[in-house]
């Protein structure tokens, strides 16, 4: 271990191990390997047989080049969810370019979400945060958002048509996209990091006029999850978290599926039976 000292703060992420030969491991995207990915939780190993133990451990091993550095002006425990919630909403905001003179539109606030809307805001951009609910827009604002649009308010909608240079959707579930595609103006891209499933039909004539791209994005390499880290020490952006102990982790599971939670549970690990 070169990268290490004993005593540094280290995050193991969404991956533990890929081929590290392929084409995208070349070019420090081993989220998309060509050959495998080992994902830390219901994942396997590179033999493709041997599963992955997750991270609910007192200990994890892997190798360092999918280890992090986390900076010691961070608090350590609201820094967890940036391996996962921070590095998927940092990175299709540093591949599409986002910045300074941009308007972007977060979609929905979660866990996702309200990384979104710090990145984005930090990056330079201006932010809306376009949300159902009213008092999600309020708790957006005090994240950074600089305004908010309902989606439910159809003229307001209409209103903001072809004004968005990017879009992050971060919505979990299967939705109908077409209202988001209208709020992207010539060459905006909306890129999917929440739903895994089926999306409502797309409209292909709002894609063609005028050119607009649907894109999606799955976490960040680990070269990029570093440079994120560094990025948020330099920001001073962590998550916004709740700590919970082992023993309330059904009570907490309830909870996650109500969406009852801002924005994201955090296990202390110190609380885990022996
Ligand atoms: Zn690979």
């Amino acid at each position: 271990v070169k990268k290490f000292k004993v005593g540094d703060f280290a995050g193991v992420g969404c991956m533990v191990d890929s081929c590290r030969t392929c084409e995208s491991c070349k070019q420090d995207l081993e989220q998309y390997c060509l050959t495998h990915t080992s994902f830390t939780y219901n994942g396997t190993e590179q033999d493709k047989k041997t599963p992955t133990q997750g991270g609910y451990s007192t200990e994890i091993v892997t190798e360092e080049r999918f280890v992090v550095k986390i900076s010691e002006k961070l608090d350590l425990k609201a820094t967890a969810p940036l391996l996962c919630a921070g590095i998927t909403t940092y990175s299709p905001l540093r591949h599409w370019k986002v910045g300074k003179g941009q308007k972007v539109g977060v979609i929905g606030l979660g866990g996702l979400g309200h990384m979104g809307v710090k990145f984005a805001k930090a990056m330079g951009a201006h932010v809306t945060m376009i949300t159902t609910s009213a008092s999600k827009g309020e708790d957006a604002k005090r994240l950074g958002a600089d305004a908010v649009l309902l989606s439910t308010d159809a003229e307001a909608m209409n209103a903001a048509a072809a004004s968005f240079n990017f879009l992050l959707n971060t919505v979990p579930v299967s939705h109908d996209i077409n209202p988001y595609t209208n709020l992207l103006k010539l060459d905006g891209t909306m890129v999917l990091v929440g739903a895994l499933t089926p999306l409502d039909g797309v409209v292909g004539g709002s894609l063609m006029l005028p050119r607009r791209t649907i894109a999606g994005s799955a976490i960040g390499g680990m070269a990029e999850t570093q440079e994120m880290m560094d990025f948020c020490a330099e920001h001073n952006i962590v998550s916004d978290i709740e700590v919970v102990d082992m023993a309330s982790i059904n009570e907490t599971y309830v909870r996650l599926a109500k969406n009852d939670v801002r924005y994201r549970f955090v296990i202390d690990m110190a609380t885990m039976p022996a």
